[in-house]
């Protein structure tokens, strides 16, 4: 599977978190109160990080995500078909 793919799987993933959002959290905040509003925050903050330190690049390790490994490199929601360092095409094959 490519790098392009398993992002795309991940946003899917993201999309149906953020449409039940309102649900889940009230179901925690119903079981452990203020604990687990902010349990549920921490877990919807973790799928950034998620985005940022788990998904790199093969060749240079910049996140898909990322525009550049510059201070003001940009943050999209979907991810890169291209690496914003090293130019390497995120839809080919990576299973290596
Ligand atoms: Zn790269």
């Amino acid at each position: 599977m490519t790098l392009y793919k398993k992002c795309q799987l991940f946003m899917a993933w993201v999309l149906v978190v953020f449409f039940t959002f309102p649900a889940w959290i009230s179901a925690l905040q119903g079981t452990f109160g203020t604990a687990g509003i902010f349990a549920g925050m921490a877990f919807w903050l973790g799928h950034g990080a998620v985005m940022m330190h788990v998904f790199r690049c093969h060749d240079c390790g910049l996140s898909p995500f990322l525009s550049n490994k510059g201070f003001l490199a940009i943050s999209t929601p979907w991810p890169r078909k291209v690496c914003g360092h090293c130019g390497r095409n995120h839809c080919e094959a990576d299973d290596r």
